[in-house]
């Protein structure tokens, strides 16, 4: 399950914005995803990332970006039921 939101907090206040991108970061054959951003967001969890992963607090590998646009918001929170609907 996805979060319904930007993974993103700026001065205390979580980011209201649907989720557009999942990142994730690739280390050889593993893929860890970190979490998602909106499109306004993807720089500075970017630039966030590189920092965390200079601390080693995140997989030192490829940064990836995978757009959930083909999902959309609407889907993730549709009801099961419609989703298996032929
Ligand atoms: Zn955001």
């Amino acid at each position: 399950m996805l979060p319904e939101h930007c993974s993103i907090r700026e001065k205390g206040v979580d980011c209201p914005m649907p989720p557009e991108f999942i990142i994730s970061v690739k280390v050889k054959d593993d893929e860890y995803m970190v979490g998602v951003t909106c499109d306004g967001h993807k720089k500075s969890f970017m630039d966030k990332l590189g920092i965390l992963q200079k601390e080693g607090k995140v997989p030192n590998g490829t940064i990836s970006f995978t757009g959930l646009k083909a999902v959309g918001t609407d889907c993730i929170r549709m009801d099961p039921n419609d989703l298996i609907q032929l």
